[in-house]
């Protein structure tokens, strides 16, 4: 069984097994989310992606944490927002399928994500909160789920409470981080 959480505040502080985190194609650092894990983990994680060849979007790769109190770093690439029509709900729900395959893979049990193509990248955020948690659930039921807890990370109140409505919208319990 995997419980939700909520923590509002600097994905970097946690101390799990892995955090996701929202990239770009290139793997090699940006604004964000991204660069302020890469800031976080020191110049081993840009070192060691470069050697990844880059993330197609909607695909993930993973890498260790480095100077991250996280083990793991789980780099996916979220859509940019195009108005609705290029797909963005299938890669964005692919980002999130993809990210727990990949931490069950490694058997990992707690995993944070933080809230993918919601900042620079204009996803419309109640929409793409909605669309993560059901993405969750259903990657959930398929894979071999070794996740005992997952962390959904909001760095604004605003943020927080899309995060709140989304998970009410699945009759999910919840607690704070
Ligand atoms: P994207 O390019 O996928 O839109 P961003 O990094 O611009 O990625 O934003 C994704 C989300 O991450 C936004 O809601 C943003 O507020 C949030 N965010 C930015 N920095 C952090 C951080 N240090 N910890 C957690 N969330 C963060």
């Amino acid at each position: 069984m995997t419980n939700f959480s909520l923590f509002q505040g600097d994905i970097c502080r946690l101390p799990v097994d892995a955090i996701v985190n929202a990239a770009n194609t290139s793997l090699l650092g940006g604004g964000g989310v991204d660069g302020a894990i890469h800031r976080a983990a020191g110049p081993e994680l840009l070192r060691y992606c470069r050697n990844l060849n880059g993330c197609d979007t909607g695909d993930a790769k993973i890498s260790l944490g480095y100077r991250l109190p996280a083990q793991y770093v789980i780099h996916t690439v979220g859509p940019i927002w195009r108005g609705g029509a290029e797909g963005e709900a299938v890669l964005l729900a692919s980002c999130y399928k993809r990210s727990l395959e990949i931490a069950c893979q490694y058997q990992l049990k707690t995993l944070a994500f933080p809230a993918i193509s919601c900042g620079v990248y204009g996803y419309p955020n109640g929409a793409a909160t909605k669309l993560a948690i059901a993405a969750l659930v259903d990657g959930l039921s398929f894979n071999q789920n070794t996740l005992e807890q997952i962390i959904l990370v909001a760095f604004s109140d605003q943020m927080a409470g899309h995060w709140q409505a989304a998970l009410a919208a699945q009759n999910l319990n919840w607690s704070h981080y």
